[in-house]
């Protein structure tokens, strides 16, 4: 495993790699998983499909100022390089690209990359300027890495919603492959964020899988369940729980996360559905979701 943090060590190599396999007669296919670290299974996770589907894994660990709010968590963001690189050994990965913010943003930057409508919504509502602060860093890491295919949980479904409309939009040479949600065993959606929680908070976090869980075995189980009753179901059951402060609880179209009348029968619904939730568990705000099939509802 190769760790670089500049730039154009990475583009260095990776062309050498091409060229290499080009001589023998080989197509490099290269897979790539953007992170900002603090890895877990969840990373993990992307990273071995990374490892089955490509010849050669790239691993991006970078927390992205621009992303974050002003008063959001940029500077507190939970970091561990030793536990990351040990994490990406054992997954196989070849190259971390493991960039300081001066490299990725040497100057004040003029040029953003914002995808419209898809970010009206959500985490988009909630956090101004945080899908533009993805989009941007996306990008530039796509045209660092310019991978065959690229990585992205679901756990952020509207981020992968955002990002394959950014690919598709701006003729990006890469294949978008989501993942499934890896969760703890009770439930939880493992996420670099849980590490602020203490364990009565963790215990009170639960409520967010629960409560969508829930709302997903409604969806699935009463036939004349509306839109307007999945919402109920969600937010009932995650105002049971004290410590939780909903954020956001919806359902909508995926992945054009447009909205659903709230008397329409979600049977009715053609396509998939997206029930998502935003969560402040004390001061820590977790997202977590589900993505129902018609097939699945119906
Ligand atoms: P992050 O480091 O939080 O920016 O996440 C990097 C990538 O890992 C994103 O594509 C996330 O959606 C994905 N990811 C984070 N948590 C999970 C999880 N629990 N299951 C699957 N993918 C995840």
């Amino acid at each position: 495993m190769i760790v670089f943090t500049e730039i154009k060590d990475v583009r260095e190599h990776l062309r050498a790699e091409r060229l290499a396999a080009a001589k023998e007669g080989r197509e490099l296919k290269v897979g790539f998983v953007p992170t900002m670290g603090y890895l877990h299974e969840g990373h993990a996770s992307l990273l071995r499909s990374a490892r089955m589907d490509n010849d050669l894994v790239v691993l991006s660990i970078f927390v992205n100022p621009i992303q974050f709010g002003p008063h959001e968590d940029f500077e507190r963001y939970p970091r561990d390089s030793d536990k990351d690189m040990a994490l990406a050994k054992r997954e196989g990965v070849d190259i971390v690209f493991l960039p300081s913010v001066n490299e990725m943003y040497p100057q004040p930057t003029k040029t953003k990359v914002q995808v419209a409508e898809l970010t009206d919504h959500l985490c988009g509502a909630a956090r101004p300027g945080h899908f533009d602060g993805v989009t941007t860093v996306v990008s530039k890491l796509l045209n660092i890495v310019a991978p065959d295919r690229a990585y992205f949980g679901q756990k952020d479904a509207q981020q992968v919603a955002v990002v394959a409309q950014m690919v598709k939009d701006l003729n990006m040479d890469v294949e978008i492959v989501p993942c499934p949600i890896v969760r703890e065993e009770d439930g939880l959606a493992l996420s670099s964020r849980n590490v602020y929680l203490s364990p009565e908070e963790r215990q009170s976090a639960l409520v967010i899988s629960r409560s969508l869980r829930q709302a997903e075995q409604v969806a699935r189980e009463q036939e004349e369940a509306t839109a307007e009753d999945i919402v109920a179901e969600l937010v009932r059951t995650i105002e049971s729980e004290p410590a939780a402060k909903i954020d956001y609880a919806e359902i909508r179209r995926f992945p054009s996360l447009e909205s659903i009348p709230g008397s329409m029968r979600v049977k009715d619904v053609e396509g998939k559905l997206l029930i998502a939730a935003a969560v402040m568990i004390g001061t820590t705000r977790l997202i977590d979701n589900v993505i129902l099939t018609t097939e699945g509802v119906k």
